[in-house]
């Protein structure tokens, strides 16, 4: 059985947007949510966590039908972009804000295993205000831990600190999602991100859902043109261009499926002769070329430059993706 399902859930506002969706995750799972900027993923933890109520629809936590249930009682944890610490506390008192019903000494000891598990053993006395950017929101995790929430909402936690940071402190969160095992529903519109640390992503856009999934599945078989654009690079030209037959569908390739000069192509592999090279990217792991082929734009990685302006190019016949 899910431990979360969203059914027909439903938020409108009038002549602005709706938000229009239904999914189900399971106990044990960290899922990301990503979609482009106001495509709903605010509103949708704002109607989970209950500051704001749907419209229409259900939403069933841990067999309970908590569609109506005030925000203190649900016992959701929140993390946001912002951190939000209490900045006249200290991090111990940040901490211990969401075990006030524990007694005092377990409190000090729990907050001592919550640092330890976000990595800052020993910051208990520490004002929140000296905190750095990856700090505070370790502290805010620990936070939001602290209170055994049934489900933790992740509001792009990352987004305010700086690449390599990042980086680092998603790994974190998916070390602490398996140490605890609190189910997390973690939006970001990072899709890098979300493919890193996600057992399942769902992708979002104008309020409804467009495909979820285990990361390699919505990137090799995106159900439809957008969450294939969405999950990476990629061509897409009419399917005209690749077969024989009449079609006025769209053909959507991957860049890695696309070779330059192939030697002794196999049967398995479209060859669209004399494409013109626009563009060679260095990227570290090679090129990233952009070309045109009969007015369509195409882009393959390579791993030198190419020598010529016209190349000849081998894409992978099962790779290639139908709209
Ligand atoms: P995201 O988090 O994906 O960037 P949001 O969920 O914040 O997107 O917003 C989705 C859309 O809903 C936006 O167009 C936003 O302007 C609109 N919206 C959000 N909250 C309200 C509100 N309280 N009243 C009216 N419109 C809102
Ligand atoms: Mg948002």
């Amino acid at each position: 059985m899910s431990y979360l399902e969203c059914n027909g859930l439903k938020r409108i506002f009038p002549g602005k947007f709706t938000l229009d969706l239904s999914f189900e995750m399971g106990e044990d799972e960290l899922l990301c949510i990503i979609g482009p900027s106001g495509s709903g993923k605010s509103t949708l933890l704002s109607l989970l966590c209950g500051v704001d109520s749907p419209d229409f629809g259900k939403i069933i936590l841990n067999g309970r039908d908590i569609t109506q249930e005030p925000i203190q009682k649900r016992r959701i944890g929140m993390v946001f972009q912002d951190f939000s610490l209490f900045p006249t506390m200290d991090v111990s008192q940040n901490i211990c804000y969401g075990m006030r019903n524990i007694a005092k000494d377990e409190r000090e000891n729990r907050t001592a295993e919550l640092l330890d598990l976000v990595g800052l053993s020993g910051f208990e006395k520490r004002s929140v205000s000296n905190l750095s950017g990856g700090e505070a929101q370790r502290i805010a995790l620990a936070r939001a831990i602290a209170a055994q929430p049934q489900i933790l909402l992740l509001d792009e936690p990352l987004s305010a600190l700086d690449a390599p940071l990042r980086k680092r402190l998603r790994t974190v969160i998916r070390q602490i999602h398996e140490q605890t095992r609190i189910p997390m529903i973690y939006v970001t519109h990072d899709r890098e991100e979300a493919f890193a640390i996600s057992d399942r992503v769902m992708i979002i856009n104008k309020g409804k859902v467009e495909a979820i999934g285990r990361p390699q599945d919505v990137y090799n078989n995106p159900p439809n043109l957008f969450s294939a654009r969405f999950t990476g690079e990629g061509s897409c030209i009419p399917m005209s261009l690749l077969t024989e037959e009449d079609s006025e569908k769209l053909a959507f390739i991957r860049p890695e499926d696309i070779k330059i000069n192939k030697t002794n192509p196999s049967e398995n592999y479209i060859i669209l002769k004399d494409a013109t090279v626009v563009s060679a990217e260095y990227i570290t792991s090679g090129f990233f070329v952009r070309l045109s082929y009969k007015g369509s734009e195409l882009c393959c990685y390579a791993s030198s430059q190419p020598e010529s302006e016209t190349v000849d190019l081998a894409v992978k016949r099962d790779r290639v993706l139908c709209f």
